[in-house]
């Protein structure tokens, strides 16, 4: 026989063939008697075609939610392990458990995603599902600013050396570095889009607002100094926050962490979360 195609193990009388390469060429063994080798009876045995089933040829995920994909090699005797191939990691998430496989979406995006579930070792022997990562409904307030690159005059009495220049400052620059495409200028020249801090003492708790004009052509931040007056962290991230709402971006409660939600926002969070990041990316694809 051709031990490069099967294996055959022998228990007693019993014996386990064991299909290794995958051959449209038969293969032939022969038992015998070991007492008269010229009593014997020959077997042909074909090494089937491995495949994969349960996987959809296309799903739409969430962007903060998850699909699970169970899937099975075939034909169902075989007991083989599944892999999963290469795909955009930037976009969605894939975790492996036996085999299901749970993908979980990052990036909302119109260009979908692919990817390949095979048996281990079979790339070639899979099914190819194809996933679409929705933005989520809640992400967005119906306005924003046209475009992602934006000057802000910072007014008020704030002198260069006050820390809320400083935070500021801060707030432009982790947008600007956060991967959403945005570029915030900070300037004490005239602008349409304004930051003022302030001690408003706002009596309903409010401790920034974000006012942009139905045109998007104009906008106004305000925020209140006299709250969290030793944190800075805070006091940055709710800069960060009404910054947010320029990109069009909705105050939220997605499980997922974002500066849109003002609980993670009090809980010390003061930077672009990916949840944001991808959201605006969508926005302005
Ligand atoms: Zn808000």
């Amino acid at each position: 026989m051709l031990k490069s195609k099967i294996s055959i193990a022998q228990n007693g009388n019993k014996f386990t063939v064991k299909g290794l390469a995958l051959t449209s060429a038969p293969i032939s063994f022969r038992i015998y008697s070991e007492a008269n080798p010229s009593i014997g009876t020959t077997c042909t045995l074909m090494v089937s075609t491995l495949g994969v089933a349960g996987v959809p040829a296309s799903k739409t995920v969430s962007v903060d939610g998850s699909i699970n994909i169970t899937a099975s090699v075939t034909p169902g005797s075989f007991n083989q392990e599944l892999s999963v191939g290469s795909y955009d990691k930037s976009k969605i998430n894939i975790t492996q458990n036996g085999n299901t496989f749970t993908v979980k979406g990052l990036a909302p995006t119109i260009s979908p995603v692919t990817f390949k579930i095979y048996p281990k070792g079979y790339p070639n022997n899979g099914s190819t599902c194809t996933v679409t990562v929705s933005p989520n409904s809640y992400a967005y307030v119906n306005r924003g600013l046209p475009s992602r690159t934006v000057t802000i005059q910072r007014i008020g009495s704030i002198a260069p050396w006050d820390p809320w220049a400083s935070l500021i400052a801060d707030a432009a620059n982790s947008w600007n570095n956060s991967g959403a495409g945005v570029n915030i200028t900070i300037t004490n020249s005239y602008s349409l889009h304004t930051i003022n801090v302030d001690s408003y003492g706002w009596t309903d708790g409010t401790v920034g607002t974000c006012y942009v004009a139905p045109d998007g052509k104009s906008s106004i931040i305000e925020i209140d100094t006299t709250r969290f007056p030793d944190n800075d962290e805070r006091k940055r991230g709710v800069i960060v926050h009404e910054m947010g709402h320029l990109f069009w971006l909705a105050n939220n409660a997605t499980p997922q962490s974002s500066i849109m939600n003002y609980g993670d926002v009090i809980k010390g969070l003061s930077t672009p979360q990916p949840f944001d990041v991808a959201h605006v990316l969508y926005k302005y694809r």
